[in-house]
């Protein structure tokens, strides 16, 4: 089964460390794009019930309106089926724009699991992230989610934090944690050149982001959410099945300005210009892309081994991949950074903060 990805690339303002592909100040063009993004699905009736995961991230999918996502899933609908009757299908919210009507649409509409981010309990950190929602706004949206019935919910959670001290990092999973959600992605601050956060000269903190993540993972183990890749843990059977079949090299097509696809062994992304890419959907003109590439051999090999080694459950290998990469999975092993178990390799669990390192080895 493929995974199908659509990017709403629409925030209600821009967060100071954000280098996603979205903008703010532009609802005027939701409109024009959702006109876009069907006539780009349409040009994949092709693929029509292949799909077994469905994810609508951003920017800030919860921005649009309740006829706005009517619109959205009628452009999808050919695609997809009846969204219900997906294995999975993820909703990408922020809580300022999640409400109890919004939350009901959603689940009236068949998604099965939302995305919520909080990414740190106190307001302070989050006024200095430039965040919009404050934690009463994020606890305001994960009830209205349950209210809704929504019964997988995942939250996302930064860590390394200008200010934010190893104590304010777990209060805001012992918070997080209290409201029992089904899944926790965390991420440590990267800053970017072309951020806010890049302008003003912000530092990342890896070693605090470090004791943060390894506090984490103790903290949500004994919470029954155990780890399953690198950033993400789940209670048992929560593991996001959309991500887990990119880790597994599956296919998956995306849609939208900056979406990218896997499919027949090539690799391509949609211009991230929206308005580029608006114009071309809508006119039926061929959509710029930022690449588009196909890996074969070694390149497709060492890929495969980079992705499954994210999981925590390691990559089976397979005999090509035992023979091409013989030398480097043996240094590896020498340095103590992975382990062998029959043929599954896998990163050691403490060593996964420091993946990078693995997978230098393979490039
Ligand atoms: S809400 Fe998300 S996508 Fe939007 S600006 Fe903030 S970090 Fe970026």
């Amino acid at each position: 089964m493929r995974g199908l990805y659509v990017h709403i690339p629409f925030c209600r303002s821009k967060c100071g460390y954000c280098d996603f592909a979205s903008a703010a100040g532009q609802e005027d063009r939701i409109d024009d794009y959702l006109a876009a993004l069907a006539r780009e699905a349409s040009a994949y009736s092709g693929l029509a019930g292949s799909f077994g995961t469905l994810y609508i991230g951003g920017g800030t999918p919860s921005l649009l309106s309740a006829a706005q996502l009517e619109k959205l899933f009628a452009a999808l609908a050919p695609l997809t089926g009846p969204v219900a009757g997906l294995a999975e299908s993820t909703f990408e919210a922020n809580p300022e724009s999640l409400d109890a009507h919004k939350a009901a649409l959603l689940k009236s509409a068949g998604l099965n699991r939302i995305s919520l981010g909080l990414q740190a309990w106190q307001d302070a950190l989050l006024k200095k992230l430039g965040r919009i929602a404050m934690n009463s706004d994020f606890l305001k949206a994960y009830r209205a989610l349950r209210a809704a019935g929504f019964a997988n919910i995942s939250a996302d959670l930064m860590c390394g934090l200008p200010g934010q001290s190893l104590a304010d990092f777990t209060l805001s999973l012992e918070r997080l944690l209290d409201l029992k959600p089904e899944h926790v992605s965390l991420y440590a601050l990267e800053v970017h050149e072309n951020t806010p956060f890049g302008a003003a000269g912000v530092k990342e903190a890896p070693e605090e982001a470090a004791a943060m993540y390894e506090a984490a993972a103790g903290l949500l183990k004994r919470a029954g959410l155990p780890r399953y890749e690198i950033s993400n843990f789940a209670r048992p059977g929560r593991a996001s099945a959309h991500n887990l079949n990119y880790w597994d090299q599956g296919e998956y097509l995306g849609l939208g300005a900056a979406a990218a696809s896997y499919l027949g062994g090539e690799r391509r992304a949609n211009t991230a210009d929206t308005a580029a890419y608006a114009r071309a959907a809508i006119s039926g003109a061929e959509i710029p892309l930022q690449y588009r590439e196909t890996l074969s051999g070694r390149a497709i090999r060492a890929e495969k081994l980079m992705l499954g080694l994210r999981k925590t459950a390691g990559i089976e290998l397979q005999d090509d991949i035992i023979i091409e990469f013989k030398e480097e999975t043996r240094r590896l092993l020498a340095a103590g950074l992975v382990e062998m178990n029959g043929r599954t390799l896998r990163i050691k669990e403490d060593r996964l903060y420091v993946s990078n390192a693995v997978f230098r080895e393979f490039v």
